[in-house]
C-alpha cells in the first residue's frame, strides 16, 4: 500500500459544503422534480444572440479579447447606463467584463478587503458573499432584513459601523426576498456612511427584472456615492442565458485600476465571441427593456393560485425573478428538511432560506424561482396544491 507523507490539507473554508442550489437541482433530477430551485430559465434563450455569437466565430474572433472587456461592448454598456441611469462612465477606465458576476464580486471583495476589515452585508444574503470575503481575512458583520418585505432597517445598519468596517454590501433587487430599494434607501446609507471610510459594492444582477410599474434605483443614479462604489452585473439573468457566465463591473477609474490588477491575473478575460455578440445584440434596447413584462407575467400567474395552496404569502416581490412563501401552516419541519420533503414526496425543487443566512434561521420560508415556463409553473403549483391534502 502507498503511504502519503502528506498531511490532511488544511481547509480554507472549514464550513462550507455543495451550495443549496447544486444541491436541490441535483435533487430534482434524481426525484425527476419539476425545479423552480436554482434561478435558471427552462426556456430557449433568443436564437438571434446564439446566431450572432456563430457569425463571429466563423468571422474569426476566437483570440483573447482585451482584458477590460470588448471595446464595443464597453461601449453600448456605457451608454445603456447613461440612458437608464444618468451617469457618465467612461467605456475605457470604469467598465470591466468579468466572467459572471459571482467572479466581479469575488474580485470586488478581494480588491478591497485586507485582512480583518469587516464587511456588512444584509441577511438573508446570497451565498457567494460570506466565502469571498472570509477568504481576503475579512470578517462577516450579517444584519438582518425585516420581513415581511425583508426591507433595510437602517438603524441596525448604523449600530453594525465601527472604525474597522471596509465594505457594505447591498443587493438590489434582492435575491432571495426581491425587495427594491428606493430613493429613500440610498439617502439614509449615504447619511450613514458619508463621514466614513467605507465602501459599497452594489450587486445589481436582477436590474431589468423590476415589477409592479417599480423602476430600478441604481446605485449609479447616486452620484454622491460614485466614488466609493463598485456596481455588478450579469447577463445571464438578463439574455436568459445563465450558463454563459458573463458579467461586468462598474467602477471609478482609481478603484478599477486596483480591481483590474487581480482581474488580469485571476481570468485576465473572458471569452470573445459572446461578448461581441452581447455588444450587437444590445444595440436594441427592448433586448432588455422588455423584461419587466415577461417575469410580471410569469410572476403573477405564480401568485394567482397561491391561496390554492397551503403556502402563505407575505409580500410578492418586486423585483428578480423568485418568490417566498411561507410553508409554517404546513409543516414545522425546519427548512431544508422541509425542502427536501417537498422535492422527494411532492415532485417540486425549491430553495430554502436558511443557507442565505450566517447563522441558524428558521422562518419557515422557501424561495420558489418563476423563469419557468407558464406550464412548468402551472404544472407545480398542481402539485403544490396536493401538498396540503397530503400532510
Ligand atoms: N448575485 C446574485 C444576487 C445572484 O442571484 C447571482 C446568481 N445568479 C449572482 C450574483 C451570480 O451571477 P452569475 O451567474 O453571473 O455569476
Ligand atoms: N443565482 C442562482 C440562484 O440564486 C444560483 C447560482 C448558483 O447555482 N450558484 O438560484
Amino acid at each position: 500500500m502507498y503511504f502519503s507523507f502528506m498531511n490532511p490539507l488544511q481547509s480554507k473554508l472549514p464550513n462550507v459544503g455543495t451550495t443549496i442550489f447544486s444541491t436541490m437541482s441535483a435533487l430534482a433530477t434524481q426525484y425527476n422534480a419539476i425545479n423552480l430551485g436554482q434561478g435558471f430559465p427552462d426556456y430557449a434563450m433568443d436564437n438571434c444572440l446564439v446566431d450572432l455569437v456563430h457569425q463571429h466565430m466563423k468571422n474569426g474572433n476566437n483570440q483573447y479579447a482585451p482584458m477590460p472587456g470588448v471595446l464595443s461592448l464597453r461601449s453600448i454598456i456605457a451608454q445603456k447606463i447613461k440612458n437608464l441611469y444618468g451617469a457618465s462612465v467612461d467605456e475605457q477606465t470604469e467598465i470591466t467584463i468579468t466572467p459572471g458576476a459571482t467572479y466581479a464580486l469575488y474580485n470586488a471583495l478581494a480588491t478591497v478587503i485586507q485582512k480583518d476589515d469587516e464587511v456588512i452585508i444584509l441577511e438573508p444574503a446570497y451565498d457567494s458573499y460570506i466565502p469571498a470575503i472570509e477568504l481576503q481575512g475579512g470578517k462577516v458583520i450579517p444584519v438582518a432584513l425585516d420581513a415581511p418585505n425583508f426591507g433595510v432597517n437602517w438603524q441596525k445598519v448604523a449600530n453594525a459601523i465601527n472604525y474597522k468596517t471596509k465594505v457594505i454590501l447591498i443587493n438590489t433587487p434582492h435575491n432571495p426576498c426581491g425587495y427594491c430599494f428606493t430613493q429613500s434607501d440610498w439617502d439614509n446609507l449615504y447619511e450613514i456612511i458619508k463621514d466614513k471610510n467605507i465602501y459599497v459594492i452594489s450587486d445589481e444582477v436582477y436590474e431589468h427584472i423590476v415589477l409592479d410599474g417599480l423602476s430600478h434605483e441604481s446605485i449609479l443614479k447616486q452620484s454622491r456615492l460614485w466614488d466609493r462604489t463598485f456596481t455588478i452585473f450579469s447577463f445571464g439573468k438578463v439574455f436568459h442565458n445563465t450558463g454563459w457566465k458573463i458579467g461586468y463591473c462598474v467602477a471609478p477609474k482609481n478603484l478599477m485600476v486596483e480591481f483590474r490588477k487581480i482581474h488580469q491575473y485571476l481570468a485576465f478575460s473572458v471569452n470573445t465571441p459572446m461578448q461581441m455578440a452581447i455588444a450587437d445584440y444590445m444595440q436594441d434596447e427592448n433586448t432588455y427593456l422588455n423584461l419587466p413584462e415577461f417575469f410580471q407575467q410569469k410572476r403573477d400567474l405564480l401568485l394567482r393560485h397561491v391561496s390554492e395552496t397551503g403556502f402563505t404569502l407575505y409580500e410578492p416581490a418586486g423585483g428578480s425573478f423568485f418568490q417566498v412563501l411561507g410553508y409554517k401552516n404546513i409543516s414545522d419541519k425546519n427548512d431544508v428538511a422541509f425542502a427536501e420533503w417537498l422535492v422527494k414526496e411532492h415532485g417540486v425543487a425549491t430553495i430554502p432560506l436558511s443557507p442565505f443566512y450566517s447563522s441558524d434561521y428558521d422562518g419557515k420560508f422557501v424561495r420558489l424561482c418563476f423563469a419557468k415556463e407558464d406550464a412548468t409553473i402551472i404544472k407545480a403549483i398542481e402539485q403544490l396544491k396536493l401538498v396540503v391534502a397530503h400532510v
